[in-house]
């Protein structure tokens, strides 16, 4: 039996193992993406004789562009290590889900504007039990699926987020008018670097760790997520978490 457990064990470690090694490879490749296309810009204006300043200009708010995607690829894989460091790392605090969502809308507000989207939010309830999360790690989970439903959704859209909670567990959804998911690619957008259309998604400067980021808080909080379509437009997205947290000793309503 003890032979058998160890050999459990370093199947599990195995798998941790290649799990590992696949995420820095990705991001490894990531990475270097938008480094060639720096080099290639500096090799170009190295290279230009006499170059007109308008080019230069062009070129150097280009390669401005590229230093910002490598910008914000660390800055996800930053929090991504962080969310790994597990359970133990949660600060949770009383906190008032209205509260919470209205100031993702705020700061989401001038992007949707500029879309001409609608944001609206309803809720079910005028008064929410106050519920034990980490308020940082919730604010970017939610703020990751909004942010995406904006982006993914047509110019003159809308943005509907829904929040119920009966005694156990809240529920908030969020659902858009975009393009929606297809069936078979619904568990695999939550993997870390995987977008369902790859150009598409470089072209709204997405980096493909949003929806990893988001998944990994909400199980941190004990918490479930999935997507679905919406007839035939748009998805909707649903996070359930549960009033009773219990996570690294931690144990309270
Ligand atoms: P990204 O930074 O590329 O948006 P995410 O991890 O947030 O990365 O999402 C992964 C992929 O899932 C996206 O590239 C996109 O293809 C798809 N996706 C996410 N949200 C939506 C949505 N609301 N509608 C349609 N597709 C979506």
């Amino acid at each position: 039996q003890m032979a058998q457990m160890l050999n459990y064990m370093c199947d599990e470690l195995e798998l941790l193992e290649e799990k590992r090694r696949k995420f820095v490879s990705d991001a490894s490749h990531e990475l270097k993406t938008p480094m060639a296309g720096i080099k290639l810009i500096c090799d170009s204006l190295v290279a230009a004789e006499n170059p007109d300043p308008a080019m230069v200009k062009e070129f150097l708010g280009d390669m401005s562009d590229e230093v910002d995607r490598l910008t914000r690829i660390v800055e996800r894989l930053l929090v991504l290590t962080k969310l790994d460091a597990g359970g133990n790392s949660l600060k949770l605090e009383e906190v008032d889900i209205k509260m919470l969502i209205s100031q993702v809308v705020k700061k989401l507000t001038p992007i949707a504007n500029a879309k001409d989207i609608v944001i609206y939010v309803d809720n079910h309830q005028t008064e929410f039990s106050p519920i034990l999360l980490d308020y940082d790690k919730m604010y970017e989970a939610i703020y990751n699926i909004a942010d995406n439903a904006i982006k993914y959704s047509p110019e003159g859209g809308f943005v509907h987020i829904d929040l119920t909670a009966d005694n156990d567990c809240l529920t908030i959804k969020i659902e858009d008018n975009g393009p929606g998911i297809p069936e078979g690619e619904r568990d695999r957008i939550f993997e870390r670097f995987y977008r369902l259309d790859d150009s598409r998604a470089r072209d709204t400067g997405g980096t493909g760790l949003g929806l990893a980021i988001t998944k990994e808080a909400v199980l941190m909080h004990n918490g479930t997520i999935d997507v679905a379509n919406v007839s035939d437009i748009g998805s909707v997205f649903t996070i359930r978490l549960p009033y009773k947290i219990t996570i690294g000793g931690q144990n309270e309503k």
